[in-house]
C-alpha cells in the first residue's frame, strides 16, 4: 500500500482531509468540531506512522460504517397522533460491537449524533474493552411527558431499532433524556419483538441484567479520573471546592464521589438556571436532588428555595471560584469567556462528565494555562466502561458485587489516565490530555482496521 502525498507536509494533508470533510458533510458543525480537535493533534502520530495515510484511516475512521434513519410514530394522552425523526449511527465496530447512548432531545439531529458516534469510538477504544463506536437517539422532548407518553414513543422507537441491534452487534445504553425508566421500556418492547431475552442494552434494571454501579459509573469516573490527573501533582480532591454542571445522572454520582473524596461541591445547573451553595451539597441534599430530578422531575429551582441558597436564572455554573470544574451537561457549555473567568478565578483541574462541553478555544484557554484538563472521552469514559462490565455479566450469565464493579471501574479510569500520560510523553508534549486521549484511542481503532482489510 503506498500513498504519494499530494503534499510536502502532514499538516497539510490533514486540513486538505479536513476541508474536504466539511464539503461533504455539510451543515454538521458539531461533528465538524469533533473531528478537527482529534485530527490536528493526530498529526505527529500520522508522520510516525505513514501507514494511517496510505491506509486511508482518516478518510474511513470519520465516514460512519453506516446510519440509520427512522420515522417514530407515537400517540399521546390525548390520542394525537406525532412524528419524530429517529437515528441510529454505528460508526465503526474494529474492536467490538457497536456500543453506544441514545439521546432523547429536541436538539438532537444527524451532526450531533455523528460527533458523539465518531467520539464515542475513541472513548470506547480508550476503555481497554472491546467496544466499537455508535450513537442514537430523537428529536423527541421528553421534557412535560408523562410516563405512559414515554412508554409509547420507546415502544414505537423499538419497533424500528430492533433489527438492526443485538447483545454481539450494537448494544445501545441512555443518554440526555435517557434513563432506566426508558431503558426499561425499550428492553420489553425488544423482547417482544425478538422473543428473545439478551444483554442488547445497558444500563438495565438491577432485578433484570444491570449491573451495580451502572448509574454512578459517568460521575464517579470523571472523579476518579480528576483525582488521578491531581495526584501527578502531589494533590488531590480532599479539601477542593468544586464546581459542578447540569444535574442529572452524571452531575449527581460527581456530587457524590467529590463527598467521597474529601471535597466540596457548591454548584449545580439545569437548562433554566445555576444554584450555588457555599456550604455545600452534602449527602442529604443529595438525595434531595436525587429524588427531585429523578422521581419528581423538576426544576434545580426547588433546591435554592428549600436550602436557602442563591440561584442564578439562565445563568451557567462557571463564574463562580473553584478549584475543580465538573461540566457534566452537555456539549459547548463552556465557552471561551467562561473558561477564562474559571482560571481567572483560580481553578486548575477540569474533568469533562459531559460529551465535548467546552468549545475548541475554552480548551485553548485550558491548555496555553497548562491546567489539568481531563477531555471528556478520557474523563467520561467510566460510563460506557461500566456498560462494557455490564455486557460482560450478561455474557457469562453471572453478576458482580458492588465492590467488584467499582474497583474494575476504578482500575479502568487509572489505566485511561495512564494512556493519556504516557501518550503525552511519548509524543513529547507532558501533561497534555487531549493529545494523549485522541492519540491513545486513535492507535488500536487503526491498527485493528488494517489488520482486517477494506
Ligand atoms: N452515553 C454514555 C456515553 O456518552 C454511555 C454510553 C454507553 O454506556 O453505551 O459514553
Amino acid at each position: 500500500f503506498t500513498l504519494a502525498l499530494p503534499v510536502s507536509s502532514v499538516s497539510q494533508y490533514v486540513q486538505m482531509f479536513f476541508d474536504r470533510l466539511i464539503a461533504k458533510n455539510p451543515g454538521e458543525n458539531e461533528f465538524h468540531q469533533a473531528v478537527k480537535e482529534v485530527v490536528e493533534t493526530l498529526v505527529p502520530c500520522l508522520e510516525r506512522h505513514p501507514e494511517y495515510l496510505s491506509h486511508r484511516i482518516l478518510e474511513r475512521i470519520t465516514e460512519p460504517d453506516r446510519i440509520i434513519q427512522f420515522r417514530v410514530t407515537w400517540q399521546d394522552d390525548k390520542g394525537e397522533i406525532h412524528v419524530n425523526k429517529a437515528y441510529r449511527v454505528e460508526f465503526n465496530n474494529a474492536i467490538g460491537p457497536y456500543k453506544g447512548g441514545l439521546r432523547l432531545h429536541p436538539s438532537v439531529n444527524l451532526g450531533i449524533l455523528k460527533f458523539l458516534g465518531f467520539e464515542q469510538v475513541l472513548k470506547n477504544s480508550l476503555t481497554t474493552v472491546p467496544m466499537g463506536g455508535a450513537k442514537g437517539g430523537s428529536d423527541f422532548d421528553p421534557k412535560g411527558k408523562s410516563d405512559w407518553e414515554v412508554m409509547r414513543f420507546c415502544q414505537a422507537f423499538m419497533k424500528e431499532l430492533y433489527r438492526h441491534i443485538g447483545a454481539n452487534i450494537d448494544v445501545p445504553a441512555g443518554d440526555i433524556g435517557v434513563g432506566g425508566r426508558e431503558i426499561g421500556y425499550l428492553f420489553g418492547e425488544f423482547k417482544k419483538l425478538t422473543h428473545s431475552w439478551e444483554g442488547v442494552l445497558t444500563g438495565k434494571g438491577l432485578a433484570w441484567g444491570g449491573s451495580l454501579i451502572r448509574p454512578e459509573a459517568t460521575g464517579y469516573g470523571a472523579t476518579y479520573f480528576a483525582e488521578e490527573m491531581l495526584n501527578t501533582r502531589g494533590d488531590s480532591l480532599k479539601g477542593k471546592t468544586c464546581a459542578v454542571s447540569g444535574s442529572g445522572n452524571v452531575a449527581q454520582y460527581t456530587v457524590q464521589k467529590v463527598n467521597h473524596f474529601g471535597g466540596k461541591v457548591i454548584t449545580l445547573s439545569d437548562s433554566n438556571g445555576t444554584i450555588v451553595d457555599k456550604n455545600g451539597i452534602d449527602a442529604e441534599k443529595l438525595a434531595y436532588v436525587l429524588d427531585l430530578k429523578n422521581n419528581r422531575r423538576g426544576r434545580i429551582q426547588e433546591y435554592a428555595d428549600k436550602f436557602k441558597c442563591e440561584y442564578f436564572e439562565g445563568m451557567r455554573p462557571w463564574f463562580v471560584k473553584c478549584d475543580v470544574a465538573f461540566p457534566s451537561a452537555t456539549q459547548n457549555e463552556v465557552n471561551k469567556e467562561e473558561a477564562q473567568m474559571l482560571v481567572d478565578h483560580g481553578c486548575f483541574v477540569v474533568s469533562e462528565g459531559a460529551n465535548m462541553p467546552s468549545t475548541p478555544d475554552a480548551v485553548e484557554v485550558f491548555l496555553r494555562n497548562k491546567i489539568l484538563y481531563g477531555p471528556g472521552k478520557a474523563a467520561n469514559a467510566g460510563g460506557v466502561a461500566t456498560s462494557g462490565l455490564e455486557m460482560a455479566q450478561n455474557a457469562s450469565f453471572s453478576s458482580w458485587g458492588t465492590e467488584e464493579v467499582d474497583m474494575r471501574l476504578h482500575t479502568i479510569m487509572k489505566r485511561i489516565h495512564k494512556t493519556c500520560v504516557d501518550t503525552a510523553n511519548e509524543y513529547g508534549d507532558p501533561g497534555n490530555y487531549v493529545l494523549g486521549a485522541n492519540i491513545g484511542g486513535f492507535i488500536k481503532v487503526a491498527n485493528s482496521m488494517i489488520d482486517q482489510g477494506i
